[in-house]
């Protein structure tokens, strides 16, 4: 059964856009109930650790450099079906393919500065809303 809780970071580009607001918005408009948020920064090195699947791919060092360039918004989000309907709802990685009225087709800059993170299974969740978040930040 599909799990109920997703994670999400707003990035970059989006937050120092002025998107954050906006991109909140459409989030709760599609259903998802914010369970856990902070405002942060994350360093090179966090952003190393975080994307540390990706580190044999091409672009890691550019995507650790522009995951630290900036503010960022991370949440924590639940709804039935969670981490499925949230990459629906962001559309594809690349926002030239992504769908019309997805967040990424709105928000994003390019493959790379692409305006939201949505975890890609529910073990991922997991473990990417404990990089952010403790358990006391996340008793709501
Ligand atoms: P996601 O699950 O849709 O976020 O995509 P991936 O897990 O494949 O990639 C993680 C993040 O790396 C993406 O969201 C982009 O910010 C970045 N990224 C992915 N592919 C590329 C690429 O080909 N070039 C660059 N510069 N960045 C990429």
């Amino acid at each position: 059964m599909a799990g109920n809780r997703t994670f999400t970071m707003i990035k970059p580009d989006a937050f120092e856009a002025g998107n954050s607001g906006a991109i909140l918005k459409m989030i709760e408009e599609a259903g998802f109930k914010i369970v856990a948020m902070k405002a942060t920064r994350l360093t090179p090195e966090l952003a190393g650790k975080f994307y540390a699947v990706h580190s044999e791919r091409p672009f890691y060092a550019d995507l650790c450099k522009y995951m630290s360039s900036g503010p960022i918004v991370a949440a924590i989000l639940e709804k039935d079906n969670a981490v499925e309907d949230f990459r629906t709802l962001i559309g594809a990685t690349n926002p030239a393919n992504a769908a019309e009225g997805t967040i990424r087709k709105i928000f994003a800059k390019s493959i790379e500065a692409n305006a939201v993170h949505g975890s890609d299974s529910d073990e991922n969740a997991a473990i990417e809303g404990s990089f952010f978040f403790n358990q006391y930040e996340r008793v709501i």
